[in-house]
């Protein structure tokens, strides 16, 4: 999705890899194993270093978690980037089996179909949050800034129309501030 929005992305593992990022995309997953992976290969501290410091960033699902300042319903030693000012529900749509698919108007992006795989919602969005679409009452698209977080997988659909946002947008405005 990143390459065919005209980005040259590469897989950050290690430390070194986050050397002259202009942007990070922190995937969906389990964000508790990913917690404990990002403080195991040392990459906790400088991922929040650079979020703080403004580093583009796109969370999706658990990458959404990852960036929130608090989370309900996570673990008590929960590891979170922080930065973005929300606060997230953990598996807030049920369990796996309440995984669904919705179409989605998001502000700045049109419209959209979003995939929903034990997704956060956001319970508390702080004043310079912007909300850009929700499901029902729960906002399930948020930006601060530099921030773009999703509750639902952008990938997994045919568009790449949030990577784009991000992109030409988040990055866009902000990229060159590094
Ligand atoms: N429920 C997962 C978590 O807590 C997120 C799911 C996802 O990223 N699709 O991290």
């Amino acid at each position: 999705m990143l390459r065919a929005v005209g980005a040259s992305p590469c897989e950050v593992r290690r430390p070194a890899d986050l050397d002259g990022l202009d942007g990070i995309v922190l995937p969906g997953g389990e964000s508790t194993t990913m917690g404990k992976l990002l403080r195991i290969f040392d990459l906790l501290a400088p991922l929040q270093d650079l979020v703080a410091s403004g580093l583009p960033t796109y969370g999706t699902c658990a990458g959404m978690i990852l960036l929130a300042a608090e989370v309900v319903d996570g673990r008590h030693d929960q590891e979170l980037l922080g930065g973005l000012d929300i606060t997230v529900r953990r598996n807030a749509f049920g369990s796996q089996v309440h995984s669904f698919e919705e179409d989605l108007t998001v502000t700045g992006v049109g419209d959209i179909h979003g995939v929903f795989i034990r997704a956060p919602w956001v319970e508390r969005a702080g004043p310079s949050v912007d909300v850009l679409a929700s499901v029902g009452e729960h906002p399930v698209a948020v930006q601060q800034g530099h921030l773009l977080a999703t509750s639902f997988h952008p990938e997994l659909t045919g568009s790449p129309a949030m990577h784009r946002y991000f992109v030409d947008t988040v990055m866009g405005d902000r990229g060159g501030q590094q």
